[in-house]
């Protein structure tokens, strides 16, 4: 054990350090500062005396401006400091930071056990996914799956579960609005999702605007795939019908069996919520060195959230590996940026009181901790929200980054599991893809024992390093996406609803 560290100073220049634990008023820090004040665990120290206007740096990066003279010692909170303007999107450098592939960590292992799909990367379940058109039909279907997880699913052991897809899209919407193909495209590309192996079943109400044949190919439209509630006579004949069409189903995907893959068939996703400001020190940083891992063994990994990478942009420009990709990346920020105007709000609006009591004065600070867990590798794709990757590597795809909906975004995009990092506590969990959870702070396991998976804790306190909790991520990615491993959320069966990104008008 180390000698018990009190703060953490990111780069050279910064003028503020974060404290590892609550630190009382009179507390000589590393730095030789006198802390003049209580200073919270997680918040900010300034290490220097800022004067009125003058820069806050952590990261090496400029968070704000002191709107009061701050003296050496003092504890920095969200009210002390003005917001920087976001960075112009425009002709932005590309290509400056590409970290070549040789330079990226070796990953401990390079095959894992998933479920071959004809097309598209390997599940890492073996779900019966039943997916519905509208949200109407919801109700029903939910408990037809009840039925069927109870009298059918035990003859098909080899099946890990059933799923009912049931979003809320569908119906009462401006069904040909130009933005009504995001959560159309969610919808048809969860219909395909790696884990649901290629086996279509979908059910509609029969009235609906959002018809069969605007989320499936003409040949896929048939008695054995789809079927519609207003068809049958009554309660009985209704759950029967889905009962028979699952039965069918199951008993194909009964017949799928596990098999040693390389890394280039699994696709995972990056994300966190409820962050501190300890998130971008520990938990990113080691998700991001899992990351790197990953994409130097051939895998493929998705980062989201475009308002918490919306400051550090600039650092994702200079890792695109070419302009293409460069001015698809503008284009995804410049929408959100406008997509967020229409609503009265700037990228400001995104932190939490939460994230503040975590010592995160603003989305600035968020941001540069968010990046951490996308690693260093070249961002080489990216995509529109709940589009299909089409490359191998690290790609950013674009969601919003509230937990709920970046999610099920995600899970649209074909991602086999989700690596989840926070710093306050969620017990957040999808039914279609398993959800690692790695938190911040040892605090944080100690009170959620049985329900975080993974602390990167002792990267603050000293008492392990980032390519450690790296390598403990990365093995429990491997570990989860082969069914080896469970994690907690599956385990209580704790899963939220499939909230797809839907900015078109309702009517
Ligand atoms: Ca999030």
């Amino acid at each position: 054990m180390s000698m018990k560290r009190l703060t953490i100073q990111i780069k050279d220049n910064d003028n503020v350090a974060v404290a590892v634990h609550d630190l009382e008023a009179g507390t000589v820090i590393e730095s030789g500062i006198t802390t003049r004040e209580p200073i919270p665990q997680a918040h900010k120290i300034a290490l220097r005396d800022i004067p009125q206007g003058g820069e806050i740096i952590r990261y090496g990066v400029v968070l704000g401006f002191a709107k009061e003279d701050i003296p050496a010692g003092s504890w920095i909170n969200e009210h002390m400091l003005h917001l920087p303007e976001s960075p112009s999107v425009d002709d932005m450098p590309f290509g400056t930071n590409l970290v070549r592939p040789e330079e990226l960590p070796d990953p401990p292992r390079t095959t894992w056990l998933g479920y071959r799909n004809a097309q598209g990367p390997a599940g890492t379940r073996n779900l019966l996914g039943i997916v519905t058109t509208v949200q109407c039909a919801a109700g029903v279907l939910k408990v037809a799956v009840e039925r069927i997880k109870k009298e059918l699913l035990p003859k098909y052991p080899h099946v890990d579960g059933v799923v009912a897809v049931t979003h809320p899209y569908g119906c009462g919407v401006a069904i040909n609005a130009p933005l009504a193909h995001i959560p159309i495209r969610a919808v048809t590309n969860v219909i395909r999702h790696p884990n649901f192996g290629g086996e279509i079943m979908v059910v509609g109400l029969g009235c609906e605007k959002l018809t069969y044949d605007r989320v499936l190919p003409p040949e896929d439209i048939t008695p054995e795939n789809v079927l519609t509630l207003q068809d049958y006579p009554g309660h009985d004949a209704m759950m029967q019908a889905i009962l028979d069409m699952a039965e069918k189903k199951l008993q194909r995907l009964n017949e799928r069996r596990r098999e040693e893959l390389p890394l280039s068939e699994l696709v995972i996703g990056m994300q966190c919520g409820g962050s501190d400001a300890f998130s971008g020190i520990t938990a990113n940083p080691s998700a991001g060195y899992a990351a790197d891992m990953l994409v130097k063994g051939g895998g493929t990994v998705l980062f989201s959230e475009v308002t918490e990478v919306r400051d550090g942009v600039h650092m994702l420009a200079a890792r695109c590996a070419d302009k293409e990709t460069r001015d698809r990346l503008a284009e995804e920020m410049k929408w959100y940026d406008e997509y967020l105007d229409a609503g009265g709000v700037d990228r400001d609006a995104n932190p939490t009181p939460g994230n503040k009591k975590g010592g995160l004065a603003n989305i600035v600070e968020k941001a540069m901790g968010s990046i951490a867990k996308s690693g260093t590798s070249q961002i080489v794709e990216v995509l529109s929200p709940a589009q299909k990757p089409t490359r191998h590597g690290l790609i950013f795809a674009a969601t919003p980054a509230s937990d709920i909906v970046c999610g099920p975004s995600q899970v649209a995009s074909g991602i086999g599991l989700q690596v989840f990092m926070t710093g306050r506590g969620t017990p957040y969990g999808l039914d279609i893809a398993p959800v690692i959870k790695v938190c911040s702070r040892n605090e944080m396991k100690d009170h959620w024992f049985d329900l975080i998976d993974i602390s990167a804790g002792g990267v603050a306190t000293g008492d392990a390093t980032i390519p450690e909790v790296g390598t403990e991520i990365f093995n429990m990615i491997l570990d989860v996406a082969s069914g080896i491993k469970e994690p907690y959320s599956d385990q209580y069966g704790f899963h939220n609803d499939m909230c797809i990104f839907n900015p078109a008008p309702i009517t």
